[in-house]
């Protein structure tokens, strides 16, 4: 299998600035995420960076004839999984793997709210990966919460396990296995002290003893075990270097501000600071 210098983990802009960045440091970069460009194109109009004044749409173009000019590619890919593999680094989306000497963690801060509980329970019910974890649950009953349509062959895929997955979506869904129940009441809240007892809906309460939660973003405590964390934020030091020897971080993974010009310049140093690791050999 390609063993890459670096892999990048984020579509937005601190992702693209790390591989651009990376690129020009004639480094080999592997770009990944969800989308390209995702939550820039959502600004109406952008503020405090320079250059631009127009809408995020346009920002958004830009950036496209910057990459297609420059070849930075990008796959299209939902990591779900970065492990230390013994002097590199392995980083799975579903069935597929990657390696790289290094990993830049890029994967931005989600906007939509977690749920109460669901944090708190996380790796003791609560689970960001019908792929790795769905066999844990055969024979029990589990919840899907997709924020989306696209995820909905994760509660197919827990369907093959589970005796019951209860799957939320805020669009409309319909599945042809017996053992998948559509819920129209939205989840409130994961229930459970230990572990995962119940989801809270708007309706009442449904017991369950795991619930996955399928969405763009995943926190990087889920990606990645072991990484030093203060809630949902990446601790790095002035090298966007985390805790972990060969893993850098950047942009609003890293924590406030939520802006732009520091997601770009977080991205940049990792980059360079990416180059100055595999310089000097370090081991992973
Ligand atoms: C409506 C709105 C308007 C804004 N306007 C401005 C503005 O005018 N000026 C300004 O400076 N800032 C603005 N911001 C803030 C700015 O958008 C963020 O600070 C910036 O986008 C952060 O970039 P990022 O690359 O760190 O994260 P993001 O842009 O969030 O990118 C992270 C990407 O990683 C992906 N990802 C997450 N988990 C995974 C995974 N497991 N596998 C693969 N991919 C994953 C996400 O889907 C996302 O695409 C605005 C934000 C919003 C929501």
């Amino acid at each position: 299998m390609k063993r890459y210098d670096i892999a990048v983990v984020g579509g937005g802009i601190a992702g693209y600035t790390a591989a651009l960045t990376a690129k020009n440091l004639l480094l080999d970069v592997l770009w990944l995420g969800t989308t390209p460009f995702g939550k820039l194109s959502l600004a109406a109009k952008v503020k405090n960076f320079p250059s631009q004044t127009g809408s995020g749409e346009e920002f958004v173009r830009a950036l496209v004839r910057q990459q297609d000019a420059e070849g930075i590619l990008f796959t299209p890919a939902r990591v779900d999984g970065i492990y230390s593999a013994g002097g590199y680094y392995t980083v799975t989306a579903g069935k597929q793997i990657f390696e790289a000497q290094t990993v830049i963690l890029a994967t931005g801060v989600e906007i939509a709210g977690v749920l109460k509980g669901e944090r708190e329970l996380l790796g003791r019910g609560v689970s960001y990966c019908a792929v790795c974890d769905g066999a844990l649950y055969r024979g029990k009953r589990v919840a899907a919460v997709l924020s989306g349509a696209k995820y909905a062959e994760e509660a197919e895929h827990l369907a093959k396990f589970a005796e019951t997955v209860f799957c939320y979506c805020p669009e409309k869904l319909e599945f042809s296995e017996e053992n998948i129940t559509v819920l129209s009441a939205a989840p409130m809240a994961v229930l459970g002290e230990q572990r995962v007892e119940g989801l809270l809906t708007s309706e009442g309460e449904i017991p369950v003893d795991g619930v996955f939660f399928c969405r763009d973003g995943t926190p990087p405590k889920a990606l990645c075990g072991g990484l030093a964390v203060e809630g949902d934020r990446v601790l790095v030091d002035r090298t966007m270097a985390t805790n972990l020897s060969g893993l850098f971080a950047a942009g609003d993974v890293t924590g406030r501000p939520y802006q732009y010009a520091k997601a770009a310049g977080e991205g940049c140093v990792a980059a360079h600071s990416a180059r100055d690791f595999l310089r000097a050999g370090r081991p992973v």
